[in-house]
């Protein structure tokens, strides 16, 4: 099996004396880092902006540098003694745990990657305070699985650190800062999207017209049609008849596969913000609705079915932060991903229909299953595809019974 080398990067927080390095550093985050990398890897290092690898058992006087402050040329220069340093360090073929801040990893993850290591970054995105939370829940998880001697409790402990694990990264994003929601590839079209105080309709017409076709190009719609009418106001499209809205949907190139019984449905959304919600569509979250209103209200649109209406009224929560009474009625939408990270992990058999999915992650989160959506999209999206999942970089490996290279 491969070598785990955990690399942590320096703090500032130091002792005032010459120490081992693995000493050298006092602050929380350093400590629960290196009890991280003492629990995960049999090799750690240590990235010292001053002294570039270190040992963690190599004496080292305290220092001032930083990369956070350091000029991009110097930082370079750090970056490159630091790479001829690991490749005279790392094992053939070692997975790599990066406990480092952005700027220790900007040019370190790259240079890994290329040189055939796989590379895991467990605290990617966290700011310091939920880097901190994240990892005394790991320890505690640890010290609760290390804690109870009965191996035939192995499959229901496993199960539970799963889910605690999915609920944990679900709820970071859930419970995090309003941010902008790339929806696409094309910023205009996600601005159009993101804007949900001037064109709400837009978010909603995006959800209608997400069917039979990739996301992407199915939420790109709103703005090639904003761009062919020259406004995406609801006033004007309020104003359209069906035909138009046809031509629109279908001149001079076509906006989805389907235009014809999309133009309809486009048509009749329009018809429905406008007599259901006088024209706005933002009627549909405000003023802290239960969530079952809210998905009953995106039942409403001609086209759209449970799949799609618990997907809008979960974004709208999860990364809109629209208020909502409960959570409930938000299920998962169990697409292809999100289908096959259950079954690999054992949440599922990996032949279980869509609706065996939905009801498990209801028993296993029933205040509100669709928080499992998220981060089982994001895993079989980035690491658990279906040929080759990259086990090494997923941050599910720890605990997965399908992780590549296990028994079980
Ligand atoms: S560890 Fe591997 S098999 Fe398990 S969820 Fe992650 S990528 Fe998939």
């Amino acid at each position: 099996m491969a070598s785990r080398v955990a690399l942590v990067s320096c703090v500032k927080q130091k002792c005032g004396a010459a120490a081992p390095a693995r000493d050298l550093y006092v602050s929380q985050l350093f400590r629960g880092l290196r009890r991280y990398a003492e629990t995960h890897a049999d090799i750690r290092y240590i990235l010292s902006a001053e002294y570039g690898v270190l040992r963690p058992d190599q004496v080292v006087d305290p220092y001032e540098r930083t990369l956070n402050t350091m000029p991009k040329r110097d930082r370079l220069a750090w970056a490159e003694k630091v790479e001829q340093q690991l490749l005279g360090l790392l094992p053939a073929g070692a997975e790599v745990i990066l406990l480092a801040g952005q700027r220790y990893r900007e040019d370190i993850e790259p240079f890994l990657r290329k040189s055939g290591y796989s590379v895991s970054v467990p605290l990617q995105g966290l700011q310091i305070g939920k880097q901190l939370q994240r990892l005394k829940q790991v320890s505690k998880r640890r010290e609760r699985r290390t804690a109870v001697p009965n191996a035939g409790l192995e499959g229901t402990l496993d199960r539970q650190a799963i889910t605690s694990l999915l609920i944990e990264h679900g709820q970071l994003v859930f419970s995090g800062p309003l941010e902008f929601v790339p929806f696409t590839q094309i910023r205009k079209a996600d601005e159009l999207l993101n804007d949900l105080q001037a064109h709400p309709h837009a978010y909603v017409l995006a959800c209608v017209m997400d069917r039979q076709i990739k996301a992407e190009k199915a939420w790109v719609i709103p703005f090639r049609f904003a761009q062919k009418l020259g406004t995406f106001a609801f006033s004007r499209l309020a104003e359209l008849t069906l035909d138009e809205v046809r031509d629109l949907m279908t001149k001079p190139e076509p906006l989805h596969r389907f235009t014809e019984g999309m133009s309809k449905n486009f048509h009749a959304a329009v018809g429905l913000i406008k007599e259901k919600y006088n024209g706005n569509a933002a009627k549909i979250w405000e003023g802290k609705p239960s969530s079952a209103d809210v998905v009953y209200r995106f039942l409403e649109f001609q086209g759209v079915g449970p799949k799609i209406a618990t997907m809008a009224a979960n974004i709208l929560a999860r990364h809109f932060k629209v208020p909502f009474k409960d959570y409930y009625s938000i299920d998962v939408s169990a697409d292809v991903h999100v289908r096959r990270v259950f079954g690999r992990l054992g949440l599922t058999d990996p032949e279980d229909s869509i609706e065996a999915v939905i009801y498990r992650a209801r028993a296993l989160h029933p205040e509100f299953p669709g928080l499992f959506d998220y981060p089982a999209w994001e895993i079989g999206r980035n690491w658990c595809r279906l040929q080759s999942p990259l086990c090494g970089d997923c941050y599910m490996k720890e605990v997965c019974p399908s992780r590549a290279g296990s028994s079980g």
